[in-house]
């Protein structure tokens, strides 16, 4: 079986010591590429230096909603620029998160509209964090729509009401690990729902590990076992999944040149 992870953060510190292992672990299991996501200015240095090393860590430059307190308007150029290099193959992540940023909600929202004139215009997909924020979401996002590539919302957790509205409006989905959750029976009740050239898989390492490994660090070579969910709540192999979401996952970013 041959699979891309379209989301994983293979820079942090639980990876430490064991990077080696986790790729080739990664290479032994089919995985081929693994998109590498930024989260801020000092590990979007550390995605683009990942990616001279090993080709098939495809790099993206965002900055996670968890930490966009101090972000100001001068933030912006520097990632602008950082977007365009050669080999980036997306903005993001960005979003909402208010399951751990309660505090500085009104942070979040200011801080989303800004990023998101960094990709207008442009010629790369943003990922999407958003967790317990929707309405927002949908509201902030309203008059950016039309000057973005694609939207990818990565680690899916949407119900059907948002499903749906987020499939009106042309997003891709990236489901995790929470898919082979015993209770997340909702959740895979919306995979059905995606058209087939709109999905996608991601680990989310080292968060988010399916079960059986759940609670435990995560790590791409792990993706077979969600890429199995996926394929048994839509009635597919697991390979035929693997196949399908790895094709949507070189077309949204544009993959290419030498994979792990
Ligand atoms: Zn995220
Ligand atoms: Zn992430």
């Amino acid at each position: 079986m041959e699979i891309i992870d379209s989301h994983a953060h293979l820079f942090l510190p639980e990876f430490e010591g064991d990077y080696p292992g986790v790729l080739q672990r990664a290479r032994e299991s089919g995985v081929r590429r693994i998109v590498n996501v930024g989260l801020g200015p000092r590990t979007n240095a550390l995605v683009l230096d990942a990616f001279r090393e090993t080709p098939g860590l495809h790099p993206t430059v965002g900055w996670h909603p968890n930490s966009v307190e101090g972000l100001t308007e001068a933030d912006l150029p520097p990632l602008a620029s950082l977007l365009d290099l050669p080999g980036v193959v997306a903005f993001g992540e960005i979003g909402l998160d208010y399951y751990r940023g309660k505090d500085f909600v009104e942070t979040q929202r200011k801080a989303l509209p800004m990023l998101l004139e960094v990709a207008a215009g442009g010629r790369k997909p943003v990922i999407i964090h958003c967790r317990e924020a929707w309405d927002d979401f949908f509201d902030l996002m309203g008059p950016h729509w039309a000057s973005l590539k694609a939207v990818l919302l990565h680690c899916y957790s949407g119900d059907g009401r948002v499903t749906k509205k987020a499939l009106d409006l042309g997003c891709h989905f990236s489901y995790a690990g929470a898919i082979t959750y015993k209770n997340a029976e909702a959740l895979r009740d919306t995979i059905p729902m995606i058209p087939a050239d709109r999905l996608l898989i991601e680990t989310d390492a080292p968060f988010l590990a399916p079960v059986p490994k759940r609670g435990k660090r995560n790590e791409p070579a792990l993706l077979a076992l969600t890429a199995e969910s996926l394929a048994r709540a839509r009635g597919l192999e697991p390979a035929e999944a693997a196949a399908l979401t790895s094709e949507n996952a070189v077309r949204l970013f544009g993959l290419t040149g030498p994979g792990l």
